[in-house]
C-alpha cells in the first residue's frame, strides 16, 4: 500500500535489518528498540490491524506466530522467554497501521499490564 512504512520495507523501498522472511511474513529490527531484542513481525500483505482480519486473510496469524517461534529460536531467547505484543487502534497506541507484532526479549521484562 502506498504511503505505508511497512509495505515500503517489504518492497525494499526503505531499509531495515531483516531477521526473518518467508513468502508470507517478514520480520525486522524495530528502529526504536525498547529491549535488547525488539523485532517487528508483519504479514507481507497489507492489513491495517486485527480489525481487518477476515476468514480469507486470517491465516497470517498462524504464519506470524510460527515465524515468532523461529525468530525466538534464532535469536536465542526461546527458552528464557519473550513477549509478543499487538497494539490495535488509537487507544492501544498503534502508530503504524500495518498489522504487526512486537517480539520483545533479552531482559527481564517490566511489569505486565495484563
Ligand atoms: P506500534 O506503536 O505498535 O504501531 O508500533 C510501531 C513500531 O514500528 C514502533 O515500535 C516503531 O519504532 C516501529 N517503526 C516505525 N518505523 C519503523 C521503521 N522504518 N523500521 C523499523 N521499525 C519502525
Ligand atoms: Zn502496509
Amino acid at each position: 500500500m502506498q504511503d505505508c512504512v511497512f509495505c515500503k520495507i517489504v518492497e525494499r523501498q526503505l531499509p531495515s535489518t531483516v531477521v526473518y522472511e518467508d513468502d508470507k511474513v517478514m520480520a525486522f529490527n524495530d528502529i526504536n528498540p525498547v529491549a535488547p531484542v525488539h523485532v517487528i513481525i508483519i504479514p507481507k500483505a497489507h492489513i491495517a490491524n486485527v480489525n481487518e482480519l477476515t476468514e480469507s486473510n486470517a491465516s497470517v496469524m498462524g504464519d506470524i506466530h510460527l515465524a515468532a517461534g523461529k525468530i525466538a529460536e534464532k535469536l536465542g531467547v526461546a527458552d528464557k522467554g519473550y513477549r509478543l505484543i499487538n497494539n490495535c487502534g488509537a487507544d492501544a497506541g498503534q502508530t503504524v497501521f500495518h498489522l504487526h507484532y512486537h517480539l520483545i526479549a533479552g531482559v527481564k521484562l517490566g511489569p505486565k499490564i495484563i
